[in-house]
């Protein structure tokens, strides 16, 4: 069994190719970098149409699969950018078409929860999904997914990207912002916005600046900012667990390749007496691999779309998705 993905949510064209073990046997990627400001979704869904064909035959070819033997092609269908989603659609939709195989519609948050639960081989951990829209907690309950706590405002690797090109940096500006902080060592004065299982960024990114426009220096900003909102995640993520008695947590999203924030939440889950996974980096990103993963998943229990009930849904809930694959796990102990 060998399934197709096509991620195309935001910034990330990406194609994967994986059979039924979840062994990745091609994996083609390309960022859309825009040169000042943040993502512009025109311009991200242009750059989309450009590379995806030429993705899609670099994974096939990186697997040594021919067209005729890939059983299933899986796409993202939100959540995300309307313009990105349709690019990533509309190859799907043609090569499902063109090869006569059934199209897979996967929502890209239950993909980053799959393709880390099946790495980890945890059966059945919470996700702290950190990515540039999104930031949530995730937990599986009863046939769905459900969001235990989430940002109020904008996504955490959202804020860090803000934040470093109001500092003069440049998109993406958590990686560069990763950099600064190993420099800094001040903790400076931030808002730490926790409420209840909510987190929100916006606030702090107002008093960064602030602290900027008063003379803070860059490596103190980007090593405070790591801190305060690394440790608001850390919490909601304890809290959640400590709420559905979980003792396993598996990271997703671009800001999950920030080693401060595995080495926090690593610390917090092992203090606990449980265990943490972060997918490598490749998988950690948006990445066509696990979109083609939760389309086997879905494929295998008898989930497929026609093409005119495979509209994308750029504001899908992670919550309003069945996921028939998986068996309810024996309820916790008391
Ligand atoms: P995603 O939306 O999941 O593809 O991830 C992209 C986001 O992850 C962007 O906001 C990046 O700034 C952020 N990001 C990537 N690498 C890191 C890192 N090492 N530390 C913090 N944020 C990161
Ligand atoms: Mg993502």
């Amino acid at each position: 069994m060998v399934v197709l993905g096509i991620e195309s949510t935001a910034h990330t064209a990406s194609v994967g190719v994986v059979n039924e073990r979840a062994e990745v046997l091609g994996l083609a990627s390309d960022m859309y970098r825009p040169s000042k400001g943040g993502i512009h979704p025109r311009e991200a869904a242009n750059h989309h149409v450009e590379v995806l064909p030429g993705l899609v035959i670099q994974a096939l070819e990186g697997a040594h699969v021919r067209p005729n033997e890939v059983d299933a092609v899986a796409f993202a269908q939100g959540p995300g950018l309307g313009p990105c989603l349709r690019a990533g659609a509309t190859v799907a939709r043609m090569l499902s078409l063109a090869w006569n195989r059934p199209l897979i519609p996967v929502n890209h948050c239950v993909a980053h929860v799959e393709i880390a639960r099946v790495l980890s081989g945890l059966d059945d951990p919470m996700l702290l999904y950190a990515s540039g829209g999104n930031t949530q907690v995730i937990s599986y309950a009863r046939g769905r997914y459900r969001v235990l706590g989430e940002t109020l405002d904008i996504g955490v690797g959202n804020f860090l990207d803000k934040l470093w090109i109001a500092l003069g940096g440049t998109f993406p500006g958590g990686p560069a912002l990763e950099l600064e902080a190993r420099n800094g060592g001040n903790l400076l004065d931030l808002p730490y916005s926790v409420h209840g299982m909510d987190v929100a960024f916006s606030g702090i990114l107002t008093a960064a600046l602030a602290l900027h426009a008063n003379g803070a220096s860059r490596p103190d900003l980007a090593y405070s900012v790591e801190v305060t909102a690394y440790a608001m995640l850390t919490e909601i993520t304890e809290r959640a667990l400590a709420h559905r008695r979980r003792d396993t947590v598996v990271l997703g999203g671009g800001v999950a390749c920030n080693e401060r924030l595995r080495t926090m939440v690593r610390e917090m889950v092992e203090g606990r007496g449980g265990t943490m996974y972060a997918p490598p980096r490749s998988l950690c990103v948006d990445n066509g691999a696990m979109i083609a993963w939760t389309g086997h998943l879905a494929h295998s229990a008898g989930v497929s779309a026609p093409i005119e009930a495979s509209a994308v849904e750029p504001r899908q809930r992670t919550d309003v998705v069945a996921t028939p694959w998986r068996a309810d796990p024996p309820a916790p102990e008391r």
